[in-house]
């Protein structure tokens, strides 16, 4: 592919550098959890075929775009993942949130096929308490526990398990997950996520300062990530991330990320809805400009609250 933008870096107006790519693929999703944002779908019913996906990402690799963040919906819903997998160029890092329901039977193939590692999210040890936050049927949080083993043993490391902190529903429990966690010596993370309020989960919010105090009280270690500026916490053998994406001026002055809708738009902000950039019908030679477009409308979420 003759990329003539090769070797220019898109920056927004405000300085930050695109580096990511995050990228629904698909809508669809086989859980129901009672506090999902949905990575802010517009309810679009279309899907992105192979070619479109490694269209985009190419462009994106052209501008030194070299990670690559693969989302939905449940992205193991698509029975061509390996396809999409297959027909992206070289990447520093390609990576999936999964609910690991269905990659226990996939692991292997996705990691043949060039995936990197995986985020499984995983609320709850308790199975009850994960069939209430998830609405699943019996026997699903057993098939998720087998899809993290999978995973790890097939190489997909670090395995992150993505736990958002809902309070009266887990909030009790990291405790427990880092001593699930401790089990694979490091093979595995804990990233322990702020609540987005999406619509009616205000009722599940978290003091999530109070639980970073009692972190940094356990941990011997405390480091800081450049993405989102994302505090994390070695205890005990046990590492965790923490991610606080709201009211978090840091969040948004540290972001790096392009988001694409799973019917093939540019996304400048999860938080944002009318600022969205259709490249699905583009071709190579045109996705370009629209990626310059996209970045153009890129302004930092939380800015008004603070100046950055
Ligand atoms: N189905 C996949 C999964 O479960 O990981 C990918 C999509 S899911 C929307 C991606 C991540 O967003 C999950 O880790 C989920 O916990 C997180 N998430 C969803 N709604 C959220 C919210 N309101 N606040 C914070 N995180 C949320």
């Amino acid at each position: 592919m003759n990329l003539s933008h090769s070797k220019e870096f898109l920056k927004d107006d405000y300085g930050r550098t695109i580096k990511s790519l995050r990228m629904s693929i698909t809508d669809r999703c086989n859980l129901n959890c009672i506090y999902c944002h949905n990575e802010g779908s517009t309810g679009a019913s279309g899907e992105m075929s192979v070619g479109t996906i490694s269209n985009i990402v190419h462009v994106a690799a052209g501008f030194g775009i070299n990670r690559l963040k693969i989302s939905g919906g449940e992205p193991l819903l698509r029975k061509d993942l390996e396809e999409i997998l297959l027909a992206l160029p070289p990447l520093k890092d390609v990576s999936l949130t999964t609910n690991g329901v269905l990659l226990r039977e996939r692991a292997g193939s996705l990691k043949d096929a060039g995936l990197n590692r995986v985020n499984i999210s995983l609320d709850s040890l308790d199975e009850g308490n994960y069939k209430h936050i998830t609405k699943c049927k019996d026997g699903i949080f057993g098939k998720v526990i087998e899809g993290i083993h999978a995973a790890v043993d097939s190489g997909l490391t670090p395995v992150k398990l993505n736990m958002v902190l809902l309070k009266g529903v887990n909030g009790s429990e990291v405790e427990d997950m880092l001593s699930f966690v401790k089990q694979f010596h490091g093979d595995v993370i804990l990233q322990l996520i702020q609540l987005m309020d999406f619509g009616e989960v205000a009722c599940y919010h978290v003091d999530v300062d109070e639980v970073e105090k009692e972190l940094e009280l356990k941990a011997g270690c405390v480091q800081v990530r450049e993405l989102h500026h994302r505090k994390k916490y070695l205890i005990d053998g046990a590492e965790v991330e923490f991610v606080k994406p709201v009211d978090n001026t840091e969040f948004c002055a540290n972001c790096n990320r392009l988001r694409v809708t799973a019917d093939g738009k540019l996304r400048p902000c999860l938080l944002v809805n009318d600022d969205l950039v259709d490249v699905s019908h583009a071709s190579v030679e045109e996705m370009p400009e629209l990626f310059r477009l996209a970045v153009s409308r890129r302004v930092p979420f939380y800015r008004k609250r603070k100046e950055m």
